[in-house]
């Protein structure tokens, strides 16, 4: 089975590759994700920013449990919960208080509960099994992948399989998640950073070039900008090529100011590529008010475009990974 890195405001952890995004809540300081596998919810997740003061992980589930144990009272249920289930080796998630326990439901459910000591986060994982099978490995390898703050300053964020760490400053301002086309927008001051993926580049690029392809997808954005000049390259790989182009000239501007007015004295970069191996091309673009600002150029180091498991900082890695 092939995994992938699921990453969402910071929270991350591998889910096998037809686990999705179907539900997100909140916002990095609290917030809620949900995946599911096309049919059943497979996980549930939560967390929250506590400013360090929270009370220890078996508090969190004493209670948790406590409140669990008597809805399921009500309903004439009785409950089997099972604490400190060892699932992971001792020494898992090493800067993090944790416990794992499970009950059973439609089918079983195994929960992590943990609090950082790092950056102060509480949270909760639930993997949920389906019908009678046996879900422990599965939950194992969420809960020991899980990770809850930027490493060496990068932040994961993964969906539908596209993965991309980008700096922590850059909080996110917007999002459309469609599988055919994924497109997430960061602010950090005054610079824009969008990553974008499109799905069926193959059909995309039927009779065009990368260049024309850009030129017709990105019509609405370039608007705002001279005639952008590209230069063909590659990238992680891939053939690609680099975009630039300046802000328009004021007399060439509308009267009546544009929706996009920010984007004015802006300059775009971007690269652009197609990965063949999993028939997707990818739009990174940035808009920032210093010409020479290259920053787009780190990004794309920080992309796995083709890989399954992808831990490894850096996009050259080769780890297919069909088992
Ligand atoms: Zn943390
Ligand atoms: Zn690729």
């Amino acid at each position: 089975m092939k995994w992938n890195l699921f990453g969402w405001q910071g929270l991350s952890f591998p889910v096998p590759e037809d686990w999705n995004l179907s539900k997100i809540t909140g916002d990095a300081r609290s917030g809620s994700v949900r995946l599911d596998d096309g049919e059943i919810v497979r996980v549930e997740a939560e967390w929250r920013d506590t400013e360090g003061r929270a009370p220890g992980v078996t508090a969190l589930v004493d209670r948790y449990v406590e409140g669990l144990t008597k809805k399921a009272a009500k309903a004439g249920r009785r409950l089997e919960v099972r604490r400190r289930v060892r699932l992971l080796p001792e020494g898992s998630l090493p800067d993090k208080e944790w416990e794992i326990f499970s009950w059973r439901a439609e089918g079983r459910v195994y929960n992590l509960a943990w609090r950082c000591r790092t950056c102060g986060r509480i949270g909760l994982v639930r993997v949920f099994a389906r019908g009678s099978e046996d879900i422990g490995r599965y939950a194992g390898q969420v809960f020991g992948g899980l990770e809850d703050h930027p490493v060496d300053g990068r932040q994961l964020w993964g969906v539908y399989g596209m993965v991309v760490r980008v700096s922590e400053g850059f909080r996110l301002e917007e999002h459309n998640l469609r599988t055919g086309h994924i497109r997430l927008v960061f602010r950090e001051g005054n610079r824009e950073l969008a990553v974008e993926r499109v799905g069926l580049a193959d059909i995309m690029l039927r009779g065009r070039t990368l260049k024309e392809w850009f030129l017709g997808f990105f019509d609405k954005v370039l608007r705002d900008f001279e005639a952008p000049s590209f230069e063909g390259t590659s990238f992680l790989g891939h053939p690609g090529v680099r975009v630039f182009a300046p802000p328009k000239k004021l007399w060439k501007r509308p009267l009546f100011p544009t929706l996009n007015r920010v984007r004015r004295s802006r300059f775009l970069r971007g690269c652009v590529w197609h990965c063949a191996d999993m028939n997707t091309i990818w739009a990174i673009t940035t808009t920032s008010r210093d010409q020479e600002d290259l920053f787009v150029e780190e990004v794309v180091q920080n992309v796995s475009c083709h890989q399954g498991q992808a831990h490894q900082p850096g996009g050259d890695a080769q780890v297919p990974s069909d088992s």
